[in-house]
């Protein structure tokens, strides 16, 4: 294949699909190879720990385009297929199989992986990781028969899961180091919330605690043994610790990488013809004029967007305000902006904490707003993104205010 003209996408989930079809929508007419290790055609992953995990619907409505979309655009679909080097100065990617693919422009979409729990017993049978369709379908069938689950990290993926495991009947252990769920990314006063919905849905939170051993017998987990001793039953263990982003390729290509693959605003590398969007791209966000690395699906959604368009030649500057949602229970919620760990002066409320009915504001020393999350109140989240962007003080009272339309303040 001649490298003259043509764009490659390695990483076929999400951010990879929505490169391509932006490719495809720019007029582009040249080859696109779209490459991707797993065997399924892109997919987002939000469903596999929430509605796709219980069971509510099937895989087609998982695709982040239908199957017959890739013929119909002229897109090299290689699924089951690895990447296993760029050679930057050559414009060529090595296959696993040792064939070779030229490029002109190269986007890498490779996303991230689970980090893995360190402690014995991890590799016994029974102890999950979720971040495939596969991984999804087999804690979907362990759930069966309501087992006893431990779930290691009150993050999203581990609340998450515990909320379908639940809904599963199970009996739920949710095992957490620190002492509250999503403490550093929410802070206390809104981890409160979620600690208490889990409590309030019969789940056995445990805080403060450390795994020193998963425990069980003919090769099938049967419990975790934490380091004070205490032994908490388990049949099923789903470990939800993080994920670190998937940056071999670009590493031993020479590419600089830092928490990621290290981007300006337009999502170039420290290559000129190599781009990075989704999990892995660690980019220059022009509004907060610092680089960030977003593990979520709206930005897995439009990062990829901006970055076909840089790879044609436009001059993009991808500064959207981060943005992620969960559903657990019947607590829906958005949230828009972006907070350091205790980078916060204040929490604000306006509406019905006790009843899951509020929008919480995180706010700077100097009165403007870092982020807001609704919670169970919809059609908003475009005002509180506005007030973000804005990034000047908004009056305390009035975000308090349920009466003063938030659009008024921005
Ligand atoms: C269970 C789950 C629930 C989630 N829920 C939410 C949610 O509610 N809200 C939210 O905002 N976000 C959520 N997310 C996060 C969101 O799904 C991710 O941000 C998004 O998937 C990132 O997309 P991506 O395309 O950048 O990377 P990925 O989805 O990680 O895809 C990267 C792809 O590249 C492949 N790949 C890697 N290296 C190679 C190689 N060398 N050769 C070939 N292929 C390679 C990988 O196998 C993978 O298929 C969730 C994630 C998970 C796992």
């Amino acid at each position: 294949m001649t490298a003259d003209n043509t764009m490659v996408i390695v990483g076929a989930s999400l951010a990879g699909a929505r490169a391509a079809q932006t490719l495809r929508e720019q007029g582009f007419a040249g080859p696109v190879v779209l490459i991707g290790d797993e065997d399924e055609i892109p997919y987002e992953r939000p469903p596999l720990s929430k509605d796709y995990l219980m069971g509510k619907h099937g895989r087609e409505k998982l695709y982040a385009q239908p199957r017959a979309w890739y013929g119909e655009h002229d897109v090299d679909l290689r699924l089951g297929t690895i990447v296993a080097a760029i050679d930057p100065a050559a414009h060529e990617v090595s296959l696993a199989s040792g064939e070779r693919l030229g490029y002109s422009r190269l986007l890498l979409t490779t996303g991230s992986s689970p980090r893995r729990l360190q402690v014995p017993g991890a590799d016994l049978s029974g102890v999950f990781y979720l971040r495939r369709v596969t991984d999804s379908d087999q804690i979907r069938a362990a759930f069966d028969g309501a087992p006893r689950v431990a779930v290691i990290g009150a993050g999203w993926i581990g609340l998450e899961t515990a909320a379908a495991a639940r809904a599963a009947d199970a009996e739920v252990t949710v095992l957490e180091t620190a002492e509250l769920p999503l403490l550093r990314v929410l802070g206390r006063e809104v981890a409160e919330v979620f600690a208490k919905l889990h409590a309030d849905n019969g789940v056995d939170l445990r805080f403060g605690v450390q795994v020193a051993e998963l425990t069980g017998s003919e090769g099938a987990v049967s419990g975790v043994r934490l380091a004070d001793g205490t032994q908490v039953g388990a049949d099923v263990v789903i470990v939800g610790v993080g994920i670190t982003p998937n940056i071999e390729l670009a590493a031993a290509a020479g590419l600089t990488v830092d928490n990621g693959v290290v981007t300006d605003a337009r999502l170039q590398t420290s290559d000129p013809d190599i781009f990075a969007a989704g999990d892995v791209a660690n980019a220059f966000h022009p509004l907060y004029r610092k680089h960030l690395r977003v593990e979520h699906w709206s930005n897995a959604r439009n990062q990829p967007v901006a970055a076909a368009r840089a790879m044609l030649g436009e001059d993009v500057s991808y500064d959207r305000v981060p943005y992620f949602y969960t559903d657990q229970y019947d607590l829906g919620m958005e949230y828009a902006g972006y907070v350091e760990p205790g980078g916060y002066d204040e929490v604000v409320f306006r509406g019905d904490v006790p009843g899951r009915e509020f929008i919480a504001f995180w706010l700077g020393a100097d009165g403007r707003v870092l982020a807001g999350m609704n919670v169970n109140i919809w059609d908003v989240n475009e005002a509180i993104s506005a007030l973000v962007r804005a990034q000047k003080p908004v009056s305390k009272d009035a975000l308090t205010d349920p009466s003063i339309p938030l659009e008024s303040l921005a």
